[in-house]
This record gives structure tokens, C-alpha cells and sequence, in this order.
């Protein structure tokens, strides 16, 4: 036997949230029969499990919870969501903190190709790893780092600078994942479902 999700969403007080869904019900009854299989509300019955710890902010995350955590045979699952749409100022916000994460990824880019640079244009023919204490040509240079242990070739002055970066590029990842949208227009709705067997 399978199960199917249904879900009906509505608005009102938890009251009113329950006498529309009861009335759902009824009417699903009527419509699909009282079989046990019928992969209608019906099979989710009365009894609504109201759980507000969360407010979510697109039906969808509301329909993935209820799917993840309802299981067959149990009583319908509500949980809130927001509709609305983004503000204008909120999504300028959103691509602004994007532009400067990717600026500073960049800069840090050219840091390493500069420091890659000063290390090809130097004056000695040769340069020594800190830390395998290689002696290498330069002309077989192709990189930042030592071909024999991938240490760092770079000056302290080029590693300071690109840390300094890295660590500005790191705080404005953060930002950008942690930006919450401004919505308009919000409304909170009830997403009242789960799995019907069938
Ligand atoms: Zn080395």
C-alpha cells in the first residue's frame, strides 16, 4: 500500500483552522468514501497537530516539513508560513552583499598572481623552500607554492595582505547566508497535511 501528500492551506485562528478542516474532511468523504485507501484527506481524519515552533518562509519549506515529519495513519500536521513577495531595496541589498563577496574573492585571486609574479620577476635564478629547503630553478616555477612539498613560496608581506582579505571575504559569506529577505504583503497561512494511504 502507497500513501499520497495532501495538503490544504487556509487562514483564520486555530479554531477556524480546525472547523475548515473538519469540514474538508467531510467533504472528501462524501466525495471519495471512507475506504481506509483512499489517498484522500479522509484518511488523515480530525485532529490537527498544530506546531508553531516555526514560522517558515516559503510553502515549500512548510510542505518539506509536514512531508519529513508526518507519518501515515497519524492525524494531519499545521504548521505556519509567510507569503509575500521581496522588496525591491531587500533584493539590491541581497545582489550588493553578492558583489562583494565576489570582489573580495577576486582580490584574493590577485594577490596569489601578484605574489606568483614578484616571485618570477625577482632578481635571483633560484629560489629555497622554507620548508623542504629545495633549491628550485625558477624557470619551473608555475605556481605560488613548492613543487616538491606545496609550501607557500610567497613573501610574508604577500601572505599578510591575502589573510587580510580571505578573512573580509569570509565575514561577507556569512553575511550573504545569513541575509534575511524583506517580504511585502506578508500574511501568515496555515499549511494543514501529511500522507494519506492509498
Ligand atoms: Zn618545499
Amino acid at each position: 500500500m502507497g500513501a499520497q501528500f495532501n495538503s490544504l492551506t487556509f487562514t483564520g485562528t486555530k479554531e477556524q483552522i480546525i472547523v475548515k478542516w473538519n469540514n474538508a474532511v467531510l467533504e472528501a468523504g462524501h466525495n471519495n468514501g471512507h475506504g481506509g485507501y483512499t489517498g484522500s484527506i479522509v484518511e488523515m481524519g480530525e485532529g490537527i497537530d498544530f506546531r508553531t515552533h516555526t514560522i517558515f518562509d516559503t510553502i515549500n519549506a512548510a510542505e518539506n516539513y509536514i512531508s519529513e515529519n508526518h507519518s501515515k495513519w497519524d492525524g494531519p500536521i499545521a504548521v505556519q508560513f509567510k507569503t509575500g513577495k521581496e522588496t525591491e531595496a531587500s533584493k539590491k541589498k541581497q545582489n550588493a552583499l553578492f558583489d562583494k563577496k565576489v570582489e573580495l574573492s577576486n582580490k584574493a585571486e590577485q594577490i596569489l598572481k601578484l605574489g606568483y609574479l614578484n616571485l618570477k620577476n625577482g632578481k635571483s635564478l633560484t629560489l629555497s623552500c622554507k620548508k623542504c629547503k629545495s633549491k628550485l630553478n625558477k624557470e619551473y616555477i608555475r605556481d605560488h607554492v613548492c613543487p616538491l612539498c606545496n609550501e607557500s613560496l610567497l613573501s610574508l608581506t604577500i601572505h599578510k595582505r591575502y589573510d587580510k582579505v580571505i578573512e573580509k571575504f569570509e565575514a561577507a559569506k556569512k553575511e550573504c547566508e545569513n541575509y534575511i529577505p524583506k517580504v511585502t504583503d506578508e500574511q501568515i497561512v496555515w499549511l494543514v497535511g501529511g500522507w494519506c494511504s492509498c
